[in-house]
């Protein structure tokens, strides 16, 4: 029974995407799906895998593992637009493939039981950020978070224009688009964390798709809880951080509460082992360190 404890979030995330590989392979009959959402649900469960045995790359295991398949395969390979242009684009066509799957399972929805899993184990844009000299961000943060719904109106905004010009050729410019949009990511991120020396920069305050991930994860059942009663108020969980949340508070409206990645840096540091990423809503008193559930 402890050992079901001890691994219930990986096997949260493996029934999660496999109910979504069989049910999208059956109703598209597609064995794509199949093949797609296995593959993401047993990289991401055996990252957290690795976790839970304090092996101490796992995140960095699944990061690659999914966000180097989604961006190579699936992005260059398969010229699949998997941005938010992407997302917008299959709206607006009213076609439920490709992007928006990808968003409302990664970013819309699964947000409310793995919260931001996607922006610590899968982005591909954080993915490469993660390797850069700064994952504890110089502070104070910077009051600039409203960018991000420039950049996402941008998004949308551009999608629109396609459609309401009617331009030719629109699938070949979402793959131009995918590809230049990287680009402009990974230029943007990596020049903001070496200007804030903060590999997140990008994801604090610029990143459109937090639009959709900050108030989804919000209600995340998946969540880092704190044993209060045992907390010594040291300040080492706060100080590696890479997003500044407050995560010794355990009410959802916690300072940055929105903003964890589910790294698990916070947890590690703990001298009294009275952090955990949590399945619900926390560990009893007598929960010891390693226990995930
Ligand atoms: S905030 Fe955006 S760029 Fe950062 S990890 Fe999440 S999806 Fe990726
Ligand atoms: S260090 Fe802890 S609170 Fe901060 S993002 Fe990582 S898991 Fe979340
Ligand atoms: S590291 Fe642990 S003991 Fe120290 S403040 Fe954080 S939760 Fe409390």
């Amino acid at each position: 029974m402890n050992r079901v404890k001890k691994y219930l979030p990986p096997i949260i995330i493996l029934i999660i995407f496999e109910s979504v590989a069989v049910t999208l392979w059956l109703t598209k009959n597609n064995p794509f799906y199949l093949f797609n959402f296995s593959y993401i649900g047993i990289a991401i469960a055996l990252g957290l895998i690795l976790y839970i045995n304090q092996y101490p790359h796992a995140r960095r295991v699944v990061q690659l593992l999914v966000g180097g398949y989604m961006f190579v395969y699936l992005g260059c390979v398969c010229r699949e637009n998997m941005q938010i242009e992407g997302f917008w684009y299959y709206l607006f066509t009213g076609v439920f493939e490709a992007a928006t799957i990808h968003y409302a399972v990664a970013k819309i929805v699964g947000p409310l039981i793995f919260g931001r899993g996607w922006c610590g184990y899968a982005c591909w844009t954080a993915m490469v950020l993660d390797f850069l000299p700064y994952p504890v961000p110089a502070r104070p943060r910077k009051k600039i978070g409203w960018i991000r719904y420039i950049t996402f109106a941008a998004s949308l905004i551009f999608v629109a224009a396609l459609f309401l010009t009617k331009v030719g050729g629109i699938e070949q410019i979402m793959f131009w688009a995918f590809l230049a949009g990287n680009a402009a990511y990974y230029a943007v991120g990596i020049g903001l964390a070496f200007a804030f020396k903060d590999n997140r920069a990008f994801c604090k305050y610029i990143c459109p798709v937090t639009v959709f991930l900050k108030p989804m994860s919000y209600f995340s059942l998946i969540r880092v809880t704190c044993q209060t009663d045992q907390c010594v108020r040291c300040g080492k969980c706060e100080s590696v951080c890479p997003m500044d949340v407050e995560m010794t508070n355990n009410a959802r409206n916690r300072q940055n509460g929105t903003e964890c990645v589910l790294c698990g840096e916070c947890v590690k540091q703990c001298p009294k082992h009275c952090l955990a990423i949590t399945a619900g809503k926390g560990r009893s008193p007598k929960s010891r360190r390693g226990s995930t559930a």
